[in-house]
């Protein structure tokens, strides 16, 4: 008989989510035998269910919106990037039955960014929007790449000045309004708000991309989100949303679980495919 080691992503909403099918396609890739399902939690219910699930033999649970606080809450131990980031979106079920939690959002992104889109962070003058659980992830990841400050906007200013203040011993981020990005200018726009969700932007000036500029939506969709559509109305020579950081971030994870690495291009081109044919 063959075992079958069960792996799970807990959140709400979690009806349209693509984890299920990226990581059956990484285990056929790779020959596991895992089985991976959308299990819809809501933040009361959260504890309860990642006991019951690690309880009944789950080996590893990944954890999304509105949950990656209390995941970090949860584990019992963390790796450094999910310390820093304080949010965790990875649980693994160590060998003595402890949990330990990691963050793979961050280096999801910047592996999408580096690899797939052969952008030059060290280079680049980046600027995020949004100081949400996503933005928390991701700071750390892009700080160790980039060699000018990172400016973080956000709509509650407060929030994000403690935010920044969190990574103030690296001396190289600034958290602000959006009103104090008018006449400063930016190699790569990284969208970490919820807007596109709902369809809205944050509200920015036109002429904040430097020439050749980048937009990378965190969000992704089957149609264009609005800020995507924002960069190619302002001219970015690239305009992209989150679905390579999702198959990234998921590939990270599961190498963690598995200890194999699964191939990410034939992935990408695939989900790909698939929506531009919905
Ligand atoms: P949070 O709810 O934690 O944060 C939301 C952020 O959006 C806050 O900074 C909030 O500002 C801002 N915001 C919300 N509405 C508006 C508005 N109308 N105008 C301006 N700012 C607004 O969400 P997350 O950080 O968890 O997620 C952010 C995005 O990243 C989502 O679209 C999510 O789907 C995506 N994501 C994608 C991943 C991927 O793998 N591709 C991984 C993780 C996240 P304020 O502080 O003022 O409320």
């Amino acid at each position: 008989m063959t075992l079958i080691d069960h792996y799970a992503v807990f959140g709400s909403p979690i009806k349209h989510s693509k984890s299920p099918r990226i990581h059956k396609i990484f285990a056929e890739q790779t020959n596991q035998s895992i089985e991976y399902n959308a299990q819809e939690v809501c933040p009361e219910d959260f504890s309860s269910a990642v006991t019951t699930f690690f309880e009944h033999d789950g080996k590893g649970l990944n954890c999304t919106v509105p949950l990656k606080e209390l995941a970090w809450t949860y584990a019992d131990s963390k790796t450094g990037r999910a310390q820093t980031a304080k949010a965790v979106n990875t649980l693994i079920k160590q060998n003595d039955g402890s949990i330990l939690g990691d963050n793979t959002d961050g280096i999801g992104l910047v592996t999408d960014l580096i690899n797939n889109h052969n952008l030059n962070l060290a280079e680049s003058r980046i600027l995020i929007l949004g100081a949400g659980g996503a933005s928390r992830g991701i700071i750390g990841p892009l700080l160790e790449q980039s060699r000018h400050p990172i400016i973080i906007a956000n709509r509650t200013i407060e929030k994000v000045v403690n935010l920044a203040s969190e990574f103030l011993h690296e001396n190289t981020i600034k958290g602000c309004g959006f009103d104090a990005l008018k006449g400063q200018q930016f190699d790569l726009v990284i969208n970490a708000t919820s807007t596109s969700l709902t369809g809205q932007l944050p509200p920015l000036p036109n002429d904040l991309l430097a020439k050749n500029a980048v937009c990378y939506d965190l969000a992704y969709s089957n149609e264009t989100t609005a800020f995507v559509r924002w960069g190619q109305q302002n001219k970015a020579l690239k305009s992209l949303d989150g679905l390579g950081m999702l198959i990234e971030q998921a590939a990270e994870a599961f190498f963690i679980w598995r200890g194999i690495r699964p191939k990410t291009a034939p992935v990408i081109e695939l989900l790909n495919r698939e929506r531009n044919l919905a």
